[in-house]
């Protein structure tokens, strides 16, 4: 089914033929902050925020991985009580939307959804610190449908290292490493993105099937440290694994990064009118939304520089370059992170495959970075998962 919609304008019908015959998998979006408010309807058309049915639609996103997230800083029996909420309002949300909506927890559901003409969504935990230590919350957060796990969100957690904090543990303590061997056996995707490059490497040393970052992108363009070097990315493609590139504007431009670190006066004064306008009670969801608005109108100011969608383009193809065709996917950030001009919210993704033939990218090379990449690590990650447990 080919939209006309003002967001793919420009997008030539060539493209959004191959787009809209394609699956389209984007592995991590933090809508689920707005999900918490159970006011929130995701079957309407929104004017704030990246994620709504009708965008979703009007983009051809066949899958969407909601991130369960909170601080690193929120831990212990709190922080798994907020993630089951957190997963009881995306399943609440699926339930109330049943023409449209699908639960998924494999790469087949995902294909049979969209022959369905539904979109499938997906859960993903964003950080270690929410199973509290203990496995059997990492199982049971499996069997409510969760499909990967961030080792770490930007603080270290009790048994992993984080890039955007110091490192105690030399990356994976021993827990670490058995917290790996668990989630490979369930079925839960090892995720790379956020942890210390040290972490990195453990993780990639002790899991049995491939390991993927949801939403990074490439340190060779913008040195971020949560970005991924070459080398890493190398070694993550030896595995078999994937990058998801991430369209947050501070990990895609070098000159926006460098910005925000010459005056660090910018990002307090954006905190304080985030706080200013959602409350001293501020809930996430008000907080993602408003920080978002206050950074735009930086750049309409000219404090911040203006970011545009086709930066995203070039983090694609310096990541297929580096790791090859095979090993690059989409991990928007979408509700979670500043996006770029262009590619303001999911109506837009059809730009993307207009944007990668036009760089001379083949119809069957634009599939495997929209989806089937994805699809071929969550089949890899289960067929481990059905070996080790039929190993008993
Ligand atoms: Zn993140």
């Amino acid at each position: 089914m080919v939209v006309t919609t003002p967001a793919s304008d420009g997008v030539s019908d060539k493209a959004k033929n191959l787009h809209f015959s394609s699956i389209v998998v984007d592995t991590h979006d933090d809508t689920t902050q707005l999900l918490l408010d159970p006011k929130f309807d995701l079957g309407v058309r929104h004017t704030t925020g990246s994620i709504d049915i009708p965008r979703m639609r009007e983009g051809g996103m066949s899958a969407i991985f909601f991130s369960i997230w909170m601080p690193s800083k929120v831990t212990g029996p709190v922080a798994v009580a907020k993630a089951l909420e957190q997963m009881d309002a995306v399943r609440r949300q699926i339930d109330s939307h049943p023409k449209d909506l699908v639960l998924a927890t494999t790469a087949a559901d995902i294909r049979q959804t969209r022959k369905d003409g539904k979109i499938a969504a997906l859960m993903g935990v964003e950080g270690g610190h929410m199973i509290n230590s203990d496995l059997a919350v990492l199982r049971k957060f499996a069997g409510l449908g969760v499909r990967y796990m961030t080792l770490t969100h930007s603080g270290n957690d009790e048994w992993a290292d984080s890039s955007t904090d110091k490192a105690v543990h030399n990356g994976l303590t021993d827990f670490g490493k058995n917290v790996v061997r668990e989630m490979n056996r369930l079925g839960v995707i090892v995720d790379i993105s956020h942890v210390s490059d040290k972490t990195f490497y453990d993780a990639l040393e002790v899991s049995t099937a491939p390991v993927f970052a949801s939403h990074s992108s490439c340190r060779a363009i913008c040195d971020a440290p949560r970005n991924m070097t070459d080398q890493m990315m190398k070694d993550l493609a030896a595995k078999n694994g994937v990058i998801q590139i991430n369209y947050h504007v501070g990990f895609l431009s070098q000159e926006f990064r460098n910005a925000e670190k010459a005056d660090p006066k910018i990002n307090e004064a954006i905190s304080k009118e985030v706080t200013a306008r959602c409350g001293a009670e501020a809930n996430e969801g008000c907080m993602l939304l408003e920080g978002v608005r206050i950074t735009r109108e930086y750049v309409a100011k000219g404090v911040l520089p203006k970011v545009d969608y086709s930066k995203i383009i070039e983090h694609i193809d310096h990541a297929v370059k580096v790791a090859g065709i095979d090993h690059v996917g989409l991990g928007s950030d979408f509700d979670g992170a500043n996006m770029p001009y262009g590619m303001e919210d999911a109506s837009m993704l059809p730009k993307i495959t207009e944007a990668l033939l036009q760089k001379g990218y083949s119809e069957g090379d634009v599939k495997k970075i929209l989806g089937e990449n994805t699809l071929r690590v969550m089949a890899d990650v289960e067929r481990v998962s059905r070996e080790l447990q039929s190993q008993k």
